[in-house]
């Protein structure tokens, strides 16, 4: 799916065949399998990735994902898209991303903790504040970035906090992090609500219950929008009169699912994606907008929250519905690396932000590449998914170009 969208938009770039040559493909991919001991006294091996695509803007930047479906193309795919999404927001980045294979939810808190320094450890050559910053995507957190943290500051014998971004405030995260991505796209939906004069209050669905998820709906909801579906992987729930946020994270804290929240109906998490609504947020996985569900959206705007969640298939398809409006995945959900970067520069600095400042930069951000994707879309009458796209790639191309090929 990455590799289309990139040829597609190479091709429409004019880009000459060997600096497109040079850009698909992942620098470096590094694969690890690694022993962890069980609760249980059994030692369990697991497999895990880290994928640094392009070398050519500063070190390289991306999230890591613990998950069943981890694959080492799922992880190029995803690192391939943060090359773009640091340079469509003008990142010093290249775009990284890992993971490792395996079911957070049924590991108990000290496998997890050893599953993450195991993993670090065997990541410690390829990471580090001027080579590869990771930071929290499905299935980890700050917690786990701590223990990244200490890890690999426990191998080089002092503390670094810039070898990770998304860590608690006490050991040098930066205030706002864990609210950035949702907060991001709650401000660049309420961008586009203005664009399109909708007119309130928004009717919200959302796919996936997560940090992202979440916080989109909180803030959306304190921005005067109505809930009326939310899914996560246990169920997905609707209700058109409105489902309250707060009782419902409170039901979600309490049971650790959303299934069997009272004041909504249970449907089927694909048919949720189809109710009629103002905004759609998918904020879970990748391919869940495929060419079926395309042709049945009922939103004006679709918010990708979620990295690449509408297959090309679908693209076509929405591409010849006008009346609903893309978000592109890599500018709706850049909030979580854009404050990843203020957090680095943070601990570079050791000087510290507050939050005012943190979203006053954030929101600056955002609103200058809204403002560049909406101008060449209109310039050259593409769609706003080629627009952030080819300013993405155009970028790294130009700096692949001007440094040349060494030796
Ligand atoms: P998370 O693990 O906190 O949450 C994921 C949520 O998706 C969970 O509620 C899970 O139950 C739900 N889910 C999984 N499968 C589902 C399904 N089939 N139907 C409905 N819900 C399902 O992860 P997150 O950090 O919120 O990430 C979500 C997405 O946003 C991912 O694509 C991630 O790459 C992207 N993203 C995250 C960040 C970040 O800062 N966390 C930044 C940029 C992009």
């Amino acid at each position: 799916m990455a590799c289309k969208q990139f040829d597609r938009v190479a091709q429409f770039l004019n880009l000459p065949e060997k600096t497109q040559a040079i850009i698909k493909w992942p620098q470096r991919s590094l694969s690890v399998t690694f022993p962890v001991k069980m609760d249980s006294g059994e030692v369990r091996m697991f497999s895990g990735y880290r994928v640094q695509h392009h070398l050519a803007l500063g070190p390289t930047k991306g999230g890591i994902r613990f998950d069943p479906d981890v694959t080492l193309g799922e992880i190029s795919a995803l690192a391939m898209w943060m090359s773009w999404k640091c340079a469509l927001v003008g990142l010093p980045f290249g775009g990284a991303k890992g993971g490792v294979c395996c079911q957070p939810a049924e590991m108990s808190k000290k496998e997890l903790e050893g599953l993450t320094r195991r993993y670090t450890q065997e990541l410690i050559p390829f990471i580090g504040p001027q080579k590869d910053i990771p930071a929290p995507d499905i299935g980890t957190d700050e917690q786990i970035m701590a223990w990244m943290m200490d890890t690999y500051s426990m191998q080089v014998g002092y503390p670094v906090p810039g070898v990770v971004t998304g860590k608690p405030v006490t050991i040098g995260g930066t205030l706002g992090r864990k609210e950035a991505t949702g907060k991001g796209v709650a401000f660049l939906v309420k961008k586009i609500t203005e664009l399109l004069k909708l007119p309130g209050p928004l009717r919200v669905i959302i796919q996936g219950f997560g940090n992202v998820g979440s916080v989109s709906a909180c803030q959306l909801v304190k921005d005067g929008a109505v809930l009326v579906g939310v899914s996560d992987s246990s169920a997905a729930l609707y209700n058109p009169k409105g489902i309250n946020y707060f009782q419902l994270l409170e039901y979600k804290e309490k049971t650790g699912r959303l299934a069997g929240f009272p004041e909504a109906d249970e449907m089927d998490g694909v048919e949720l994606l189809c109710q009629h609504c103002d905004v759609l947020i998918p904020a879970a996985k990748e391919r869940v907008i495929n060419e079926v569900v395309a042709e049945k959206l009922r939103c004006r705007i679709l918010a990708e929250g979620a990295n690449g969640p509408t297959t090309p298939e679908a693209d076509h398809i929405l591409e010849e519905r006008k009346e609903i409006f893309i978000i592109p995945d890599i500018l709706c959900n850049s909030g979580g690396v854009i404050v990843s970067y203020f957090e680095w520069v943070q601990d570079m600095q050791s000087y510290f932000w507050s939050e005012a400042e943190v979203f006053n930069a954030l929101c600056r951000i955002l609103s200058g590449a809204l403002d560049s994707i909406m101008q060449f879309s209109h310039e050259n009458k593409v769609s706003t998914r080629m627009a952030a796209l080819s300013l993405g790639i155009k970028k790294v191309a130009e700096a692949k170009e001007m440094r040349g090929v060494f030796p």
